[in-house]
Formats: C-alpha cells, structure tokens, sequence
C-alpha cells in the first residue's frame, strides 16, 4: 500500500507517459494500486495518486457483475451521451460536486499481461473510467465544474487543510 497523494502535490497535475514495457515493475505498481484502492475504499485509482506518473489505472466499482480491472495506456476510443452524477475523489478527501461526463464510454488499452482489453461501459463504471482517464492527463473532477463551483469547493479545501487531513489518516 502507498500514500495517496493530494490535491497540491504536483504529479497529480503532470501528463502522464505511456507504458512502453509491461514488465514485474509495472505488475508490482499495478499491485500496489490495487491495494491501496481497496484500502482507501476507493472504486478506482489512478498511478499518479499514488505518485507515479505513468498511465495506468485500476478500478471496482463493486456490482458483482463488474469484474475489477486493470487498465494500461488506455483511450476512450468513443463517447456518448450524458450523465450528471455527485462525484469525489481520494486525492480530494471530504470534497464532492455533481459532474457532467458522458454517458457511455469504449475504453480500450491492455491488461495486467499486455493483453488488448476494450470496455464499453454506461453509468457507474463509465464514469469511472472516465475520472481515473482523466487523471493520467493531470485533470481533476474540480476541473469540470462551474469556476464558482470550483471556488466554492477550493474554499472549502483550503480550511479542511493538513491538520484535518492528516488527524483522519
Ligand atoms: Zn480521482
């Protein structure tokens, strides 16, 4: 397990590269990913959130018929539709906002083996993909708000700081 990293902490805003080789480094940070989501109760992690600026992300939405996944230099290859749902973020503890993405997504990229995976997903699990893709180009949900929104939410970030952050850690 690894230390998530938080809004402020510049990796979070870095282009993320692409992996060029699936070898037993990025198997042991996909491991580590995955650890480190289910510890933190999140439903998906990007490789960045934990410091690693590489794009690669995990996810589990946790509907049974949803098997968890791994997902490496992955593209949204199409997207339709809308959905707005409240959304947050672990490198955002405490923060939530309703968010616009679009409705269904086909994610396509390579497995835990380097093996060609492509996902079409609706709801839940595409906004998912959707937020974790996001983060592999340095993007924040609070980034797809209303700029009075973002206020609000970056207001309100600043006063639960450290102290609150690091106390419920
Ligand atoms: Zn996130």
């Amino acid at each position: 397990m690894r230390e998530v990293r938080y809004l402020g902490d510049p990796v979070l805003r870095e282009m993320c590269r692409e992996v060029e080789t699936i070898d037993d480094d990025i198997r042991a940070l996909v491991d580590d990913l995955l650890e480190t989501m289910y510890a933190e109760d999140g439903i998906g992690l990007a490789a960045p959130q934990i410091g690693v600026p590489l794009r690669v992300f995990v996810y589990d939405v946790r509907e049974d018929e949803i098997a968890p996944g791994v997902l490496v230099n992955p593209r949204i290859v199409e997207a339709t539709g809308k959905q707005k749902e409240v959304e947050g973020c672990l490198s955002i503890p405490g923060l939530d906002e309703v968010v616009e993405r679009s409705g269904q997504v086909v994610v396509e990229g390579l497995d835990r083996d380097g093996e060609p995976v492509r996902i079409e997903a609706t709801g839940l699990l595409s906004r998912c993909l959707q937020h974790e893709n996001d983060h592999l180009d340095g993007v924040l949900f609070i980034d797809r708000v209303s700029p009075l929104k973002r206020r609000m939410l970056l207001k309100k970030w600043s006063k639960t700081d450290e102290a609150g952050r690091q106390g419920s850690s």
